[in-house]
């Protein structure tokens, strides 16, 4: 390992093993190299030469569902996802990444016209060769047992949101929304909702169109290369698109536009102002509706019925990092009443980790069946989140612990109050 940042960044551990207290993955692989302190002290044996092979470090840094719980609870403010990133990225450029992920990040998803092509194929794929499981959240495709763990995907659909477009529609506006690879592709109705949703705020809204792939899943594969390709012609056109706003449905997109950019777009670099630009501009979903005057649109939710049925689901960045967690339950609040209750475990992670899941599937899934079943203990009937990864993932485990568990994003539910449904979970 060569990168001098990571030397200055792991030199602020003071091993004091707070990180393990808190760290998600701890509890299931009960080893010290699992949290963050056993990570750093690996990368400084790595960068003093005393640890060469790189491909167990490479293990080890793999194995981290970069959910930043030890970051947020580090008394000294060690950035373990920094670390863990660029020294993923830093191994990568000594002994590669795998080839398929390559071509994923560098064509597929850098690529919005190979994106669809890849969403169309999956879709034909999943109807001919899985296996149906009718779920609350919809229909959904298993995998055989032996093959991808078994894991559920939803139906795909034929058409993603932001084909469903009309050619001159959402081009230009106050507020851009960014929807995201996950609810253009996978979830549109999701995408519909926060478009629609916006619009009543009385704004003129513009949609991101042709957008690359933010960067993150390649940024959290090492694949720095990539990333910046993405980052880049995401910044030089969302700045010479000059929105007012640029709205989020997603954390993890969020993230990668607030906090993450700035490791891939340091000070020294000609679009570090774009950068800016778009991080100062960049709001979560839930902070927009409540400030854009959408909440004042709102009828009075109806009271009594379903008591504190409606769960939240805390994305791990957007109310980890950016303490967005808040803002969501108000608009929850306002939207649907005393149907919202809080979550038992709503700000455990959900296991998802975007890479981490398809790396280790059997984990990603225990953890993410345990906050689902707490979740279930405690009452709710519907879990609300506002993340892609999220709402993949408790889809997922919604399957396998309780089918009859509905997963929305919160977009969906005040779409949903706003057409003056009663039922606190949206029309179909
Ligand atoms: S909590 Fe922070 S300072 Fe303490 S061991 Fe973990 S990373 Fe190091
Ligand atoms: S980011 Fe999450 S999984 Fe990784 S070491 Fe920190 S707490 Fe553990
Ligand atoms: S975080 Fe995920 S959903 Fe959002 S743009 Fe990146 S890849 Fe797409």
């Amino acid at each position: 390992m060569k990168d001098p940042d990571l030397k200055v960044l792991t030199g602020l551990c003071a091993k004091c093993g707070t990180c393990r207290t808190v760290c998600t993955l701890y509890p299931e692989r009960k080893t010290e190299i699992a949290v963050a302190r056993g990570k750093v002290a690996l990368v400084e044996a790595a960068l003093s030469g005393e640890d060469a092979d790189a491909a167990s470090v490479q293990e080890a840094l793999t194995d981290c569902l970069l959910c930043g719980r030890c970051e947020r609870a580090c008394p000294n403010q060690v950035l373990v996802e920094e670390i863990v990133m660029k020294g993923r990225a830093d191994l990568a450029e000594e002994i590669g990444i795998p080839a398929w992920k390559s071509v994923l990040f560098g064509k597929v998803m850098a690529s919005p016209a190979a994106t669809e092509a890849a969403r169309m194929a999956a879709a034909a794929a999943e109807r001919l060769l899985l296996a149906k499981v009718p779920t609350r959240s919809g229909l959904h495709y298993r995998f055989p047992e032996g093959i991808a763990g078994g894991r559920t995907v939803p139906e795909l659909p034929a058409k993603g949101f932001i084909r469903s477009l009309r050619k001159r529609e959402a081009v230009s506006g106050e507020a851009m929304l960014f929807v995201g690879c996950v609810f253009d592709h996978v979830f549109p109705r999701v995408g519909r909702a926060a478009y629609e949703t916006m619009k009543a705020s009385g704004r003129t809204v513009a949609v991101f169109r042709d957008a690359a792939c933010c960067g993150l899943p390649a940024m959290v594969s090492g694949d720095r290369r990539s990333a910046a390709a993405c980052v880049e012609e995401n910044l030089l056109r969302l700045r010479s698109a000059d929105p007012g706003e640029i709205v989020f449905p997603c954390g993890s997109c969020l993230i990668m536009f607030k906090r993450n950019v700035f490791s891939l777009i340091p000070r020294s670099n000609p679009l570090y102002e774009d950068a800016v630009f778009v991080a100062d501009r960049s709001v979560d979903y839930a902070s927009f509706i409540l400030t854009a005057g959408v909440v004042d649109r709102l009828p009075d939710p109806p009271e009594g019925e379903r008591v504190g049925e409606i769960g939240y689901h805390d994305p791990c960045h957007l109310s980890g990092t950016l303490g967005k967690g808040p803002q969501a339950r108000e608009l929850l609040s306002r939207a649907v009443g005393d149907a919202f209750g809080e979550m038992a475990g709503a700000d455990r992670c959900c296991g998802y980790g975007g890479t981490f899941n398809a790396r280790d599937y059997p984990t990603s899934s225990r953890i993410g069946e345990n906050k689902v079943s707490a979740a279930v203990r405690g009452g709710t009937k519907v879990v609300s989140t506002a993340c892609s990864g999220c709402v993949l993932q408790m889809r997922d485990m919604a399957a396998r612990v309780d089918p009859s568990v509905r997963v929305v994003h919160i977009a969906e539910l005040v779409q949903n109050a706003l057409s003056g449904g009663r039922e606190g979970t949206p029309r179909r």
